[in-house]
């Protein structure tokens, strides 16, 4: 691609739904592309094309909204305000009137249906000829293509709001050379005379597309291969602007780069349907945006053999060599990764401010307290900070008996060759020491040592008392170290939790 450009990128999501993997990363990719240039990331919400993609969908001014939201939230930002596309509409429309003026587009009195329909016949026809005629077959035509007016033998039907239809040159062809998929040539005679203008007057999607990115200068279009068919015509929309003067052919035409879809962990699409998760989602769970950006980079995109990427260096890197031409398969195992990875790196501070949203509403000032002292060893087992909070359930609250965890009840159970001991007894034992603990030296080591004591006192090893401490004090056994946990609750707390055992 021509490094003198100004690089001029933009994402352009339709705002029937919110912000799922697959369109954050088109995002990602054309904001990185820009910041690597110097260049400009522009966000425009296609809101025009109100019919069956938007059905059933919620308020379209609610999914702006969380696209915007999710977008911010990934640090994904536009240069300037995002812009609606719907504003633009009575500069779509003008174009399309005056493509019918210079003769690159007419008005069509044929039902979209029946063009369609003639289309579907000669497709059909095409298909069962051999493979080197079936490009000669073409696809339909209007007969209203060449109609001029009153001259001909029939006129316009006045009772019909005609369509305008793009006036696709008959020889030719358009070449596309995309960074993704390499160069591409489609004969014209294989692209259709699709509807700019439908009868209600209002443009389609093609036409805004293509309109706005002009208006707004979008040097290099990063999109998903979905949109590759597309592209050709777009490109001879955009032609056709040129030959009529709407456009400068002195400008370059955008320069393309067609991404493989994103698929699911399964293999197949990734569709709203089946599950796709929308970034708010992930937030939700407790997902990091640094970890977020960084999986979704990594979806079709590398440098060597680099996995960890922050914004800023993904800023420095990214360029459209390193994109893959193989679809890109989810992974969770790898966000959770991930996302573990990320926390254990976060400043601690930083980190406990961004659990408080997934604190229990009705924690106690002294339980939050101690659960914020004990992120930085839950933080070491946590995939994200919802984990964290569920691993660190036991500093709100004491656990109730009988345990979720069946290592923990087991750990309470009488052992069959009395490894243990008497439970019960020990536990009776260890309360007694540590209330001769004073609070000011209850800590790891002083705690440690006072269940080494009673374990050595028993001729047990230290694990035999410790464990039915843990399975009481934090329920589960996959915790954090014991002195650090008992150290946080408290003496008077670890006293009133190991008092829990009943006698069997
Ligand atoms: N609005 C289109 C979509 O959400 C994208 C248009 C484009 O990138 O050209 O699929």
């Amino acid at each position: 691609m021509d490094a003198l450009l100004k690089v001029v990128t933009r994402f352009a999501p339709s705002p029937s739904g919110g912000l799922h993997i697959g369109g954050a990363r088109t995002a990602l990719y054309n904001f990185l592309y820009a910041k690597r240039h110097g260049g400009k990331f522009l966000v425009r919400l296609e809101d025009t094309n109100k019919d069956a993609s938007f059905a059933g969908s919620d308020s379209v001014e609610v999914n702006i909204a969380s696209i915007l939201d999710d977008l911010r939230w990934l640090g994904i930002t536009s240069d300037g305000v995002a812009s609606l596309q719907s504003e633009s509409i009575a500069r779509h429309v003008a174009i399309a009137r005056r493509l019918v003026e210079k003769g690159q587009a007419y008005y069509c009195y044929d039902s979209v249906a029946r063009v369609d329909k003639a289309s579907a016949v000669m497709a059909s026809k095409a298909r069962s000829t051999t493979k080197a005629n079936a490009s000669a077959c073409g696809v339909f035509r209007s007969p209203w293509r060449d109609f001029a007016g009153d001259s001909g033998k029939r006129s316009a039907p006045v009772d019909v709001r005609p369509v305008v239809r793009l006036k696709v040159p008959l020889a030719g062809s358009i070449t596309i050379s995309d960074a993704v998929k390499g160069e591409v040539t489609l004969p014209h005679e294989q692209i259709d005379d699709f509807v700019l203008l439908r009868s209600d007057g209002t443009p389609t999607y093609m036409l805004s597309v293509v309109a706005d990115d002009y208006a707004s200068g979008i040097t290099h279009i990063i999109r998903g291969d979905d949109h590759f068919t597309n592209s050709f015509r777009q490109r001879a929309l955009y032609r056709a602007c040129c030959a009529a003067g709407i456009f400068s052919s002195a400008r370059a035409e955008p320069n393309c780069a067609h991404i493989p879809l994103v698929l699911g962990e399964d293999g197949g699409k990734l569709s709203k349907r089946k599950g796709s998760r929308s970034i708010g989602s992930f937030r939700d769970a407790g997902v990091l945006p640094e970890a977020l950006v960084n999986f979704i980079l990594r979806l079709g995109w590398g440098k060597g053999d680099l996995e960890i990427f922050s914004l800023a260096d993904a800023q420095n890197l990214f360029d459209l060599d390193g994109l893959s031409r193989a679809t890109a398969r989810i992974s969770y195992a790898r966000l959770d990764n991930l996302n573990g990875f990320y926390l254990r790196e976060l400043d601690l501070a930083d980190l406990q401010s961004r659990l408080t949203p997934f604190l229990p509403s009705d924690a106690s000032e002294l339980a939050r307290a101690r659960f914020l002292k004990g992120v930085e060893g839950l933080r070491k087992r946590a995939t994200s900070l919802q984990d964290i909070v569920s691993l660190g359930d036991f500093y709100f609250a004491a656990p109730s008996l009988p345990l979720r965890d069946s290592k923990a009840l087991a750990a309470l159970q009488p052992s069959s060759a009395g490894e243990s001991g008497d439970i019960y007894v020990n536990l009776q034992r260890l309360r007694a020491s540590f209330a001769l603990i004073p609070s000011s030296d209850w800590h790891g080591d002083k705690i440690t040592s006072a269940i080494r004591a009673v374990a050595s006192a028993e001729g047990l090893g230290f694990g035999a008392v410790a464990r039915p401490v843990r399975a009481l004090c934090a329920g589960r056994m996959d915790s954090p170290d014991l002195g650090e946990i008992l150290g946080i609750l408290g003496r008077d707390e670890t006293i009133s939790r190991i008092a829990n055992l009943p006698r069997s």
